[in-house]
């Protein structure tokens, strides 16, 4: 099985470019932050107390989307491999994927990286709050913890992931979709 992380700061464009990267090589695509909003939207004891972290822009408890994480790796069958976009976003959960593969036998393909400065990142999400309403994309201050969040928190694992030369990056801005889906794809057709 392949097993490929979808790395980069909020807004990046991992969701917009996932969806092409499972398609060609058969890969289940899962997005930690959309399984989140899925509890919340049915109301479980989960979703109601991930919301309030996920509306201010924290991050939900590491056990939490472990527990996704394994849950799917145990359940979904009938693919090649998996696509994670949104995990790891900590060191302890990079370190807790690491030991669930190594239970499993296996071990991680390649973290793909899409890299976008700042700036762009406020603009994408405000642009995005428009179509989707998601409460985490509403004001410029919870853009603000969550880019916050991601220097302090899950920057970090690109040094992790460089140690282990896995990891490899492509420019996110400038270029259109179609440009920046055709830097990850030939990128990931090389490794
Ligand atoms: P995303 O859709 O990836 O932008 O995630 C939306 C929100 O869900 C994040 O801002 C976090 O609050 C929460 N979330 C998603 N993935 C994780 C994760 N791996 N660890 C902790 N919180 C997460």
């Amino acid at each position: 099985m392949k097993y490929y992380i979808l790395f980069g700061p909020p807004g990046a464009g991992k969701g917009t470019h996932a969806g092409a990267l499972a398609e060609r090589y058969n890969l289940k695509h899962i997005s930690t932050g959309a399984l989140l909003r899925a509890e919340i939207a049915a109301g479980t004891p989960l979703g109601m107390q991930a919301k309030a972290l996920i509306d201010d822009g924290r991050l939900v408890p590491d056990e939490v989307v472990e527990g996704m994480i394994e849950n799917a790796f145990n359940t979904i069958k009938d693919v090649d491999g998996f696509l994670l976009d949104g995990f790891p976003r900590t060191l302890p959960q990079a370190e807790a994927l690491d030991s669930i593969l190594a239970a499993r036998g296996e071990e991680l393909t390649a973290v793909v990286s899409i890299m976008i400065p700042d700036e762009v990142v406020y603009d994408r999400i405000a642009g995005r709050a428009l179509v989707e309403g998601r409460a985490d994309d509403a004001s410029p201050e919870i853009i603000g913890h969550r880019i916050e969040t991601y220097h302090a928190q899950t920057e970090p694992l690109i040094e992790y992931y460089k140690g282990s030369g896995k990891y490899h990056e492509v420019c996110g801005h400038p270029g259109t979709i179609e440009e920046v889906r055709e830097r990850v794809l030939s990128l990931v057709e090389t490794l």
